[in-house]
This record gives C-alpha cells, structure tokens and sequence, in this order.
C-alpha cells in the first residue's frame, strides 16, 4: 500500500491515512468500501452507530484482499457501555462485519455522566485478551477521561480518535497523548468539508503545490503526525485522498495552516455528550 504505516505503542502498524464511512448508508457502504480499498486504502473506520457494519464487511469481503493486510475499526455505542453489555455489542459488531476480529475497537464516547466507561474498557481488556481485538483504544476522551482511565485499567489505549481540523487543533490533548504514547488520530479531519476548503489561506498553499485544499489539510495532518480518516462516497475524492504522500508542505505552510485555529467544535463536547 502507499500508505506509510505509524507504530502504536502494543508494537502494531496501523496505516496513518484511512477510510472513514459515517453518514454512508448500509446499502452504499460495500461499493464506498470496495472504491476505498482499490484505491490503495487499508485501514477502514466504522461505528455501530453508523448502522453500516453489514455494508463494510460485504465491502471488505469482495475485495478479496488477505485479512492480515487490512486494518479494521469499529467502536462500542454509548448505550451499550458497562461489562456485559459491551461483550454482547463486540460479538454483534463482529457477527454484522463476517469478521473473527477486528484491528482496533474504540469506546465512542467517555460519556462521564453515565460513569461506566472503566468497566466498559474491562470489557475491552477482555476482548483484547481473547484476540478478538488486535489493539483497543478510545474516542472523544479529554485527558481528564484518559488518566482516570490508565489509573484504573491495564492496557494503555492505542489511539484516542479525536475531533481535530485546522480549525480546532486540539494541543493539549496531542501534547497529552505524546506523553502517555497514545497516537492522535484525528475524526472529520477535512472539518467535514464545509468552510475549510473555502480558507484563502488553504487555497493559496493548494495553488502553490498544484493540489487540492482537501490533500493540503490531509497532509498538514500527515505532517503532524495524526492519523486521518477522511471520508467521501465519490470516487474521484476518495482517490484525491490518498493521493497525498507525493509531496510535503514547507515550514511556513504548516505554520499559515496552524494560524488558523479557533478552537471551534463542529461535533460534541465530549464532557456533556
Ligand atoms: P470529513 O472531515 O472526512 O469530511 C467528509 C466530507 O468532506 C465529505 O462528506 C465531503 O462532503 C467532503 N469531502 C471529502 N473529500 C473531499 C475532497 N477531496 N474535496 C472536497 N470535499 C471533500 O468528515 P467526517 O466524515 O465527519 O469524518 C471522517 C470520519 O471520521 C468519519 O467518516 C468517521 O469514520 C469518523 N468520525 C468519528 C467520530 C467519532 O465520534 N469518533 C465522529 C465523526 C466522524
């Protein structure tokens, strides 16, 4: 594949660029998830919640690729966090995927308020323990979240999958996350594609590098450091997506793309969620 790989801290490679399929319908998600892995992808990020699991396995089945060169994501939803419940979610995560494991499971949201997610990620341990999952991590926590977490629990998280984009950079937490080893991976890395494209500021760096806004945001996140998993059901796009490990941004094109934080959410705060 032409995606370099980044090392999480169990040892495992997981690919730095992914596909994303949230907001893609079931019955869509096969030929999405077929386009993505004939374009060179090998990670793929789903969600129980995304009610696209069956889609995405069908995807991942017909494309006849070894299962041990592919990287699969799915994530626990909030409503089924706690001990049993999460052993009953993973087994129906799987049975909807046609898989016998998956790369990586993540808790969706911390979810402070229902105070499960320490026995949720016991669970987790558990399912780790049996090979079910290869690596287990967490979304939406807030360094608060993860060092309860690391205090409380045995493995230390892989990822945390994050909302992160120019427009909301998320430091602390990448500073946090460096210091306890666990990788940023970075959710509507594109900002969801509304007002960010359309930055003077991007489009400027696009023209001078002869690409697209959307491959100067992806590879300022590649540059960075982050994992990304951008999400398109266009063929076009999903292409243009990948196609970002041809060339690097210089230092002042980082620093105008870092300028223009504004710590502004487009989704959650993952303390109210
Ligand atoms: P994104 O930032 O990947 O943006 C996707 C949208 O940007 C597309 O729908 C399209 O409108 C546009 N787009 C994509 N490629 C483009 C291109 N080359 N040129 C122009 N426009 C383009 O947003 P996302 O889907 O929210 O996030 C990506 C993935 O992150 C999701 O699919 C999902 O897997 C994951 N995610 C996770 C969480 C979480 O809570 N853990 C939340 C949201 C998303």
């Amino acid at each position: 594949s032409k995606v370099p790989p980044i090392i999480l801290n169990n040892g495992i490679e997981m690919p730095q660029l992914g596909f994303g399929v949230w907001q893609v319908p079931d019955d869509e998600a096969e030929r999405a998830v077929a386009t993505a892995l004939e374009s060179g992808y090998r990670s793929i990020d789903t969600a129980a919640v995304y009610e696209n699991e069956v889609g995405t396995g069908k995807g991942i089945a017909a494309s006849g690729i070894d299962r041990d060169k592919l990287f699969v994501t799915t994530k626990l939803w909030n409503d089924s966090q706690g001990y049993d419940s999460t052993l009953r979610a993973f087994d129906a995560s799987l049975e909807k995927l046609g898989l016998d494991y998956v790369d990586l499971y993540l808790i969706h949201w911390p979810m402070p308020s229902a105070d499960t997610y320490i026995d949720t990620y016991k669970a987790f341990e558990k399912i780790l323990a049996d090979g079910r999952a290869k690596s287990i991590g967490v979304s939406n926590f807030l360094p608060e979240h993860l060092d309860r977490l690391i205090d409380a629990t045995s493995v230390i998280p892989v990822v945390n999958q994050i909302e992160l984009h120019p427009h909301l950079q998320q430091r602390a937490s990448r500073a946090y996350h460096g210091e306890q080893g666990i990788a940023t991976e970075a959710w509507s890395p594109l900002g969801q594609g509304k007002g960010l494209l359309e930055v003077p500021a991007i489009i400027a760096i696009a023209q001078k590098h002869g690409r697209t806004p959307a491959q100067i945001v992806l590879r300022w996140h590649i540059q960075l450091g982050n994992v990304v998993i951008p999400k398109s059901v266009t063929p076009s796009r999903i292409k243009e997506n990948i196609d970002v490990f041809g060339f690097e941004l210089d230092p002042e094109d980082m620093a105008a793309i870092s300028a223009l934080n504004e710590d502004r959410r487009l989704g959650p705060d993952p303390a109210e969620m």
